[in-house]
C-alpha cells in the first residue's frame, strides 16, 4: 500500500511540472509576438497596392461586421447610447513613416477615452486619403483614426473627418517630417490630442473591424459628425506620399448605428 501511495504521489507531481512546463512553453511566444511594433506594421497595409493580402485574410473576405461603412440615417437607431469620455491632453509620440500611412505612436501613454466605465487607452494615430466612412453618400478630403485598446486587447477607433479649410497649426510640425525625406522617424515631445477633436460633439457608435488586415472584427468606432479643417497644400502634401491609402465601403448588414453625444 505504501509503495502505491508513493507511486501516486510521483506520478501526481510529475503531471503538475509537465503542466507548468508545456503551459510555458505555450504561452512564451505569444508574449514574445504581442509586441507593439509587429501590430502596427500588420495593420498597415494599404487596400490599393496590397488587395491580395486582404484576400488571404479570413476576416477581411468573410467577416460580417466589416469597415468603414456607409453611415445612413436609415440605419441610424434610437437606442440606449453608450457614455464616452475623452481624457486628452499632452502626448509624447513617435513619429514613424509606414509603407502606406504616417503613424505617430504614444509614448508617454497618458491620454485615454472611457466607453461605459471603461478604460482605453490611446495607442497611435495615423490618416488615410480620401476618407474611408461616409456619411450619407459623402466622403472627405481625409480620415483620421486614433487608435485605442483596453486591458483585454479591445480595440476602440476614434474617426475624425478632415475637409479643405484653414490651414492646420498644430500638424505643421508633423508634416515637416513628413516632407523631410532624410528621416524616417522622429519624436515628437508634446502634441495636444485635444486639438484634434470638433467642437461639435455630434458622432455615431457602432461595431465593426480593422480596415487594414487582419480586419479584425469587435472594434468598437466612434465617428465624429463633423469634419476638422486642413489646408489644400497640408491635404495635397499627405497625398503626394500616401494617396488613395482608403478601404472601399463594405456592407452594413443591418448593423446599429447609434448617434451619440461625447463628452
Ligand atoms: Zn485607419
Amino acid at each position: 500500500m505504501k509503495i502505491r501511495h508513493l507511486i501516486l504521489l510521483l506520478t501526481f507531481f510529475s503531471f503538475l511540472s509537465a503542466t507548468a512546463y508545456f503551459s510555458h512553453q505555450m504561452t512564451s511566444p505569444k508574449q514574445l509576438t504581442g509586441n507593439h511594433e509587429e501590430t502596427i506594421t500588420k495593420k498597415e497595409v494599404s487596400y490599393f497596392e496590397d488587395e491580395t493580402v486582404y484576400a488571404e485574410e479570413k476576416a477581411c473576405e468573410k467577416g460580417t461586421m466589416q469597415s468603414p461603412i456607409q453611415i445612413e440615417s436609415a440605419d441610424v437607431v434610437r437606442k440606449q447610447a453608450p457614455s464616452i469620455r475623452f481624457s486628452y491632453g499632452e502626448e509624447q509620440l513617435g513619429l514613424v513613416k509606414q509603407k502606406h500611412t504616417l503613424e505617430a505612436v504614444s509614448k508617454s501613454n497618458l491620454n485615454f477615452i472611457t466607453i461605459d466605465n471603461e478604460q482605453y487607452k490611446f495607442e497611435s494615430f495615423h490618416f488615410h486619403q480620401p476618407s474611408e466612412h461616409q456619411i450619407e453618400g459623402q466622403s472627405h478630403d481625409m480620415e483620421l483614426h486614433l487608435v485605442h485598446k483596453n486591458e483585454k486587447g479591445e480595440l476602440a477607433v476614434v474617426a475624425v473627418f478632415i475637409q479643405s479649410g484653414k490651414e492646420n497649426d498644430m500638424i505643421k510640425e508633423v508634416w515637416k517630417f513628413l516632407k523631410d525625406e532624410t528621416l524616417k522617424e522622429k519624436e515628437y515631445e508634446a502634441f495636444n490630442l485635444l486639438q484634434f477633436i470638433p467642437e461639435e460633439k455630434t458622432a455615431y457608435y457602432y461595431e465593426g473591424s480593422l480596415t487594414t488586415p487582419p480586419c479584425t472584427e469587435g472594434v468598437r468606432w466612434i465617428i465624429f459628425e463633423n469634419p476638422i479643417e486642413f489646408s489644400k497644400d497640408q491635404i495635397a502634401l499627405f497625398s503626394k506620399f500616401y494617396g488613395n491609402n482608403n478601404r472601399p465601403l463594405q456592407p452594413a448588414n443591418g448593423r446599429e448605428i447609434i448617434k451619440i453625444s461625447v463628452k
